[in-house]
């Protein structure tokens, strides 16, 4: 999937955490979403009733999903497009380059799609000489700075208005103001004539319908449209996963996805393609291509403690609520999918499951990400299983593994565990100040440096039960 990092998260979380204009955009960005959510969902009614409808929707084209591909493979096939099934991320980016190659494509444009991320298209695509212009706004803000996204809705988030007028200065040659109006102008201005200049337009696809052969793509900008309609090729990628039987289930969706993604009851476009333009039609690609990806999906299906994770529908509210995203920020997940589901779904994806395993343990386990989750994924859930996978697998420390083993047998018997705590309450107290330990030694450290820890009470919560019943 994504390049491994060279930090380890702990480093990323530290860089994040000392990053204070990204922690305030980030803040800024998350609690507006989360708001425009809770706003959104209430207006609905029966919000719970939507979410259970939706996650069963999902969950049958999981538990199906053999059947759903073939269908809908057969009816793009039908509708004159063509079908291309990766096994792999590089085998996805190689046939798509191949495509761009045969259509002696030299610009694509390209609207957003977390997808074409995982397997790093633009790499291969410019690796071949081919310039890859992304059309969404902060997909092109993220591409001038050379930087991954921090969010799969609001990729930019962590940038705030100043510094997105630098980057575009540098490419109008001049100082532009820093007001959104100019900025947003400037953008439209550079990438409308790219439209017109490419020879193939790449999209992701929200979802893909069964029953007709149909891809779907939810925008703001409607710069998915127009990848779609000017260049000569279009071709759509998308994760095997995102699959619905019917246009009855696309509307359940739809209902759940931009309410939980941007809080609005419906994003400005909303787009239906059905392979290439048939005759008479005015619009739509003369060449269509469905490229489906699988990139360990499979191995994430054939599990049945982590299949849920394949219900997503890339929506973002479980990054909005959580409380370590907010602070660490997007690029300290080190992975094109950070936040709560990309603390899931990286190491199931990637290969390096000692490098990942570490990104579960990103979390508070607080269960705000399930709660909020449009279509009922145990997100907290998945994170201790995949915790536990770490430490089954046998990638934790030596000296984690020592801890543990001594905290086994003093918590084994009631004699021995009572002997612990009583030890416990006598060697901390040179440390104890008003209640708290203010200030302990390593490893203790890691927690006394940003708060205080609670004491060990000198009777233990039974004793004093017993005194007082
Ligand atoms: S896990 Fe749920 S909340 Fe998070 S992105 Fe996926 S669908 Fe949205």
């Amino acid at each position: 999937m994504s390049s491994v990092p060279t930090k380890h998260l702990r480093q990323r979380a530290l860089e994040g955490l000392n990053n204070s204009q990204m922690r305030a955009a980030t803040r800024k960005v998350v609690d507006r979403l989360d708001n425009g959510k809770r706003e959104a969902s209430k207006q609905l009614e029966q919000w719970e009733e939507w979410r259970v409808q939706g996650a069963k929707i999902r969950q049958h084209v999981i538990e199906n999903l053999d059947y759903y591909l073939n269908q809908l493979i057969e009816n793009v096939k039908k509708s004159g497009g063509h079908v291309h099934l990766a096994s792999k991320g590089q085998d996805a980016a190689g046939i798509i380059r191949d495509i761009c190659l045969q259509h002696n494509a030299k610009l694509v444009v390209k609207s957003k799609s977390m997808v074409t991320e995982e397997i790093r298209l633009n790499k291969a695509l410019e690796e071949a000489g081919i310039v890859v212009q992304e059309t969404d706004l902060a997909e092109y803000i993220i591409a001038l700075a050379g930087e991954p996204p921090s969010h799969i809705i609001v990729p930019s988030m962590h940038k705030n208005r100043y510094q997105i007028a630098e980057l575009f200065s540098k490419v109008a040659g001049y100082q532009l103001e820093t007001d959104t109006p100019t900025l947003t102008a400037f953008a439209r201005k550079v990438l409308r004539n790219k439209y017109l200049e490419a020879q193939v337009g790449i999209t992701g696809c929200n979802f893909a319908i069964a029953e007709s052969g149909s891809i779907t793509t939810v925008t703001n900008e409607g710069n998915a449209r127009m990848c779609t309609t000017f260049p000569k090729v279009h071709i759509a990628v998308m994760g095997m996963e995102r699959v619905l039987p019917t246009f009855e289930d696309f509307e359940v969706l739809l209902a759940l996805l931009p309410r939980s993604a941007t809080g609005q009851k419906i994003t400005s476009y909303v787009s239906v393609f059905n392979g290439p333009r048939k005759k008479g039609e005015i619009d739509g690609a003369e060449e269509f291509h469905l490229v489906i990806v699988d990139n360990n999906r499979s191995k994430i299906l054939a599990d049945p403690q982590f299949r849920d994770a394949l219900r997503c529908t890339r929506c973002g509210a479980c990054f909005n609520v959580c409380p370590v995203y907010r602070q660490i920020g997007g690029h300290a997940y080190g992975s094109v999918y950070g936040g709560p589901i990309g603390s899931v779904i990286t190491p199931l994806l990637e290969e390096d499951y000692n490098f990942w395993g570490e990104l579960p343990f990103a979390s508070t386990l607080c269960g705000a990400c399930t709660m909020t989750c449009p279509v009922k994924i145990p997100l907290h859930d998945l994170l201790i299983k995949l915790r536990n996978k770490k430490v089954t697998k046998g990638f934790t420390s030596g000296a984690e593994k020592t801890v543990f083993k001594i905290w086994r047998r003093f918590y084994q018997g009631s004699g021995t565990y009572r002997f612990a705590m009583k030890s416990a309450y006598y060697l901390q107290k040179p440390l104890v100040r008003k209640g708290y330990i203010k200030f302990g030694p390593p490893p203790l450290s890691a927690w006394t440096n940003s708060r205080y820890f609670p004491a060990i009470a000198k009777k233990s919560f039974k004793e004093e039960w017993n005194k007082n019943h």
